[in-house]
């Protein structure tokens, strides 16, 4: 093996080496677009040959939304990993604390749970709210009812909440307890509550399944439902979370508050942090020894989640979201008149769903890289934009006018 495993200097990268270990040796569950990337700046991307890409994903999934190699974010980790990186939860360290603390200025739910993921910090919400409704409600069979098409995450218990029999199969015995229902559909949870309900989770905008945002008066109307009938409200904020909507939570758009709150995605500027944030009195459900989470909280993705922050509010990127994604969607809605192939935009802040008239959002994802254009698509005709919060307006046109490019090249328009 040439130089040493970690040597990722751009001109030591063979592409066609780098894609045949992944053949050969990683698992197949992943659909992996041809392209090995190399390096990243603000919201581009280049490729082993050099080329470069504008990227409409943060990363890809959300997973970076300050902007490749961002300069706090890189100081502080690098400062971190030469003095402290690692402390289990057996101890105190600044970062964990001040994150919290931080944490709790933006939201009622003011107790954190620090984990690596959004399924995990999923998990430690269903398992917080069963805890709940044993020790305050008595329940002995505890129910959390969930909606169709969301999406809570891969490990079980997530996976369970989530909505969709597509991501289930094949992995039952799933565990028991949850309920599903349609989302936007008031009436049918009213129907679906019982006495042993515990709670309802949800997205404020369905992320997964193509940008779907709550109707205002079904969000206010789960609210009611919960506070009527004693039961929590969580809110799985992984992806709309942290600026990404133009406000700091979705939630702050509806007019109402989570019992259960939860975030990943933006939280650690591309390193892998999540939190369950609850408030106090339902906090107080977990006991010492009740959860655990052994790289959770630590001092290196602390103090990245910190940097996101302090870089977030330095900026004003939650107003730049809401500000240049009204931006971004003019400039989707002139390609749209333009195209005549689009069907209909969607989203909030710099959380869009573009669904095209034709089914062809796959091909436009293959054929985006050759325009040097990131993309997702999260169905044949839904194409998923979550570009990083530092987006700009030249961005926002730039990535219009390349989709038209792309759009128009794989036969989408009419
Ligand atoms: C991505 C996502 C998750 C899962 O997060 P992971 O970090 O992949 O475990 C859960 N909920 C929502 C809404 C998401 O978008």
């Amino acid at each position: 093996m040439q130089g040493l495993p970690s040597d990722t200097a751009a001109e030591a990268v063979d592409s066609q080496q780098v894609v045949q270990w992944y053949d050969d040796h990683c698992m197949r569950t992943y659909r992996r677009l041809p392209v090995v990337f190399v390096r990243g700046e603000g919201c581009y991307l280049w490729d082993a040959e050099g080329r470069r890409y504008l990227d409409l994903v943060s990363g890809g999934r959300a997973g970076n939304a300050l902007g490749h190699g961002n300069p706090k974010v890189a100081e502080a980790v690098s400062k971190q990993i030469a003095t402290l990186p690692y402390l289990s939860n057996d101890f105190y360290h600044y970062f964990q604390g001040r994150l919290a603390a931080e944490l709790a200025e933006t939201t009622n739910c003011k107790r954190a749970f620090f984990v690596n993921s959004g399924a995990e910090a999923n998990e430690t919400a269903i398992k917080l709210a069963r805890k709940w409704a044993h020790q305050v409600r008595g329940i002995e069979k505890p129910e959390i009812i969930t909606f169709f098409d969301s999406f809570h995450g891969r490990t079980l218990g997530a996976l369970t909440a989530t909505g969709q029999p597509k991501y289930q199969r094949g992995f039952e015995p799933l565990p028991e307890g949850f309920r599903y229902v349609p989302f936007n559909d008031a009436k049918a949870l009213e129907e679906a509550i019982t006495p042993s309900t515990a709670a309802v989770m949800l997205e404020p905008i369905l992320g997964e399944s193509g940008i779907k945002p709550a109707a205002p008066e079904f969000m206010q109307a789960v609210r009611r439902l919960c506070d009527q009938n004693n039961i929590l409200l969580i809110l799985d904020e992984v992806q709309t979370g942290f600026g990404r909507t133009g406000r700091f939570w979705a939630y702050e758009h509806y007019g109402i508050q989570p019992d259960i709150l939860t975030n990943a995605k933006t939280l650690g500027g591309g390193l892998p942090i999540g939190v369950c944030l609850a408030t106090e009195e339902v906090a107080s459900a977990f006991g010492p020894g009740d959860h655990g989470c052994t790289f959770g909280g630590n001092p290196i993705c602390c103090a990245a989640a910190l940097a996101s922050l302090e870089y977030v509010r330095e900026n004003n990127l939650v107003e730049n979201a809401e500000r240049v994604g009204d931006i971004l969607r003019r400039r989707l809605e002139e390609m749209a008149v333009r195209t005549q192939a689009v069907a209909e935009i969607r989203g909030m802040g710099l959380m869009i769903g573009v669904d095209l008239v034709r089914p062809v959002a796959q091909q436009a994802v293959l054929k985006g890289l050759e325009h040097g254009l990131v993309l997702t698509a999260s169905s044949e005709v839904t194409l998923r934009l979550l570009p990083a919060l530092v987006f700009g307006e030249t961005h926002a046109t730039e990535a219009a006018w390349a989709l038209q490019n792309v759009i128009y090249e794989v036969g989408g328009a009419p």
